[in-house]
Order: C-alpha cells, then structure tokens, then sequence
C-alpha cells in the first residue's frame, strides 16, 4: 500500500439529511485526511461526463434527478490505501448487499441514493479530482 488520494462526493440525501458530520468522523476515525472541500451543485454535462458508464441505463434520468437535487460536498481524500479504503468504509453500491457498519449499509434508502460517492481505481481517481476540482489540483 502507499499513501494515496481519491475523491469522495456526499451526495444530495446525505446533505439534505443532516449526515455530513456523521460521514466526515468515519472518513477521520478511520485515519484519512480531507486536504479539500467546497460544496457544490451539479448539472447534467458533468454527470453525463462522470457517470459515463452508466448514460445508456434505464435508470439514468433517474440518477440525475438525484443528483441535480440539491447541493453535493466534493472532497479530496488522503492516506494509505485510500481508494480501496474509502470503498470498504462506503459498503456495496447495491442497497441489498450494502454491509451493516458500512456507510451505505447504515445510511443508504436504495440503490440511487446511496449517500457517498468514491473513487473506484487510481485513475479515475485522478481524473475525477481534476473533474471537481481543476486541472491543478
Ligand atoms: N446507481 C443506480 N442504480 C444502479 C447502479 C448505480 O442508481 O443499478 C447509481 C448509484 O447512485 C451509484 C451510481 O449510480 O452510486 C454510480 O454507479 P456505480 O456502478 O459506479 O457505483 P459506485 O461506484 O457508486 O459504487
Ligand atoms: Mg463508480
């Protein structure tokens, strides 16, 4: 492992529900260090650009009208095997296999909306901190 940096997103149910507070201590417990932070709100162009994968599913139009609904706290995220870490400590994107413990497993209401978004490999990684956060960072 080595110290790595990843970007994490609470998402709009997460900011609406009063969770912020409860996902940053887990992100601190756990040792990482939030090294930056602005609130946000995202149009379609971006998450047609960072939900690339995903435009061509059914469920799409749906995924934007949650993510469009209200403000978003883009992070970068800093430690040791970060980008594999921040995953454990998300829990599974699928509600029904999201772990108790888990961030999603305790605080998720479906599939869509599912709290907190992470970086999944060390480029998207790295692509997505310059997507949210500009070419220097
Ligand atoms: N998503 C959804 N339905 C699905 C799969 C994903 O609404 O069947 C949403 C969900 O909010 C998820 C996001 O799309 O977090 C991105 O999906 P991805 O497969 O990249 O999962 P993640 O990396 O967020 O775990
Ligand atoms: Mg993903």
């Amino acid at each position: 492992m080595s110290t790595e940096r990843t970007y994490i997103m609470l998402k709009p149910d997460c900011v609406r529900r009063g969770l912020m507070g409860e996902v940053i201590s887990r992100i601190e417990r756990k040792g990482f260090q939030i090294t930056a932070a602005k609130m946000m709100r995202l149009d379609e162009d971006i998450l047609r650009i960072h939900y690339a994968h995903l435009v061509d599913k059914p469920f799409f139009p749906e995924l934007v009208a949650y993510m469009t609904s209200g403000p978003v706290l883009a992070m970068i995220v800093e430690g040791e095997g970060v980008i594999d870490g921040m995953r454990r400590l998300m829990g599974k994107t699928k509600y029904e296999e999201a772990q108790a413990g888990t961030i999603r497993g305790d605080f998720a209401t479906s599939t869509t909306e599912n709290i907190i978004h992470g970086s999944d490999g060390p480029e998207t990684a790295e692509a997505e901190i310059r997507r949210f956060f500009g070419p220097e960072a």
